[in-house]
């Protein structure tokens, strides 16, 4: 075991409320592609990019064709939902559903809209761009299953008269109020924030780490981060270290250090 992954099942055994974060990187393994990696969406076509962006605003204007492009779309956006739809949990999924279990983490707040924290077995999750399985009404904010809404005329409504659109935040689109708060409590009550695959770009979700390590006299809370690459949180020394490498092979390597320990007792 190398010595920073040593460190981390350390800290977390000694943690009284750890969380994880997670981005689209600690989906990469299941064949999920992230947007930014040296192999991502975005990385390769900057066209996908500039379509994302311009999706919420094409849901206000006219929720209609916004549909038509999410169902239409096979290749592009639709395309993507499908693929992740179909996505099935990777040994970095599973770990930090074992580390639930074990009463270590706490809770997972997730970028990704995949569903495979669930899939997986964790069971505190908080979906902060929302889930490619479940709508949500525009106006009210109610959410519902795909098998509860018609999609024979476009665009669905609520009963409230308000238009559907997927559960997902898209680009500009403000991240909704409940999870707003679920995720900002979890990050004030935390100590060890332990982050999953993102390259921390994307705001609001980035301000959490920040949130958690510099908010008012919280300095002695541990920031540990699992990616590939170093991110603006290492960079800016908001996380206390980096383990560099697959949260697919890292994850499992902490959980069999820490049962290691909880089984020596
Ligand atoms: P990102 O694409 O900006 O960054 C992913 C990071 O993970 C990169 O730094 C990359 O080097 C790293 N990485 C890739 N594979 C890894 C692995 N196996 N182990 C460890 N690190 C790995 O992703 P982001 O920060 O989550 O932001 C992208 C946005 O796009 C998010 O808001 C998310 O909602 C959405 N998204 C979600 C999915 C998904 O649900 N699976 C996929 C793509 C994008």
């Amino acid at each position: 075991m190398g010595s920073s992954i040593q460190q981390a099942t350390n800290d977390l055994m000694n943690s009284r409320y750890a969380i994880a974060l997670s981005g689209a990187g600690i989906s990469t393994e299941s064949g999920i592609p992230d947007f930014r990696g040296p192999k991502g969406i975005w990385t390769t076509d900057r066209e996908a990019e500039a379509k994302a962006y311009q999706r919420y605003e094409l849901f206000l204007r006219d929720p209609k064709s916004y549909w038509e492009e999410m169902l239409g779309s096979k290749g592009t956006y639709g395309g993507f939902y499908d693929e992740v739809r179909k996505g099935k949990p990777n040994p970095g999924h599973y770990a930090l559903a074992e580390l639930e279990k074990l009463g270590v983490i706490k809770c997972v707040i997730t970028q990704n809209i995949d569903g495979l924290h669930e899939k997986a077995g964790s069971k505190n999750v908080v979906e902060y761009h929302g889930g490619v399985h479940k709508l949500r009404c525009a106006s009210c904010g109610t959410r519902f299953g795909f098998e509860e809404i018609s999609l024979e005329n476009l665009p669905p409504r609520c009963k409230c008269g308000g238009a559907i659109k997927y559960d997902v935040v898209h680009f500009k689109e403000p991240i909704p109020s409940d999870v707003v708060e679920r995720a900002e409590e979890e990050s004030l009550k935390c100590d060890l924030m332990l982050i999953c695959g993102t390259s921390a770009v994307v705001y609001p979700f980035a301000s959490l780490p920040r949130m958690a390590k510099l908010g008012g006299h919280r300095a002695s809370i541990k920031v540990v981060e699992i990616n590939a690459e170093s991110t603006p949180l290492t960079y800016e020394g908001i996380s206390d270290y980096l383990i560099q490498g697959k949260t697919g092979e890292i994850l499992p390597e902490i959980v069999k250090g820490i049962k290691l320990i909880v089984n020596s007792r």
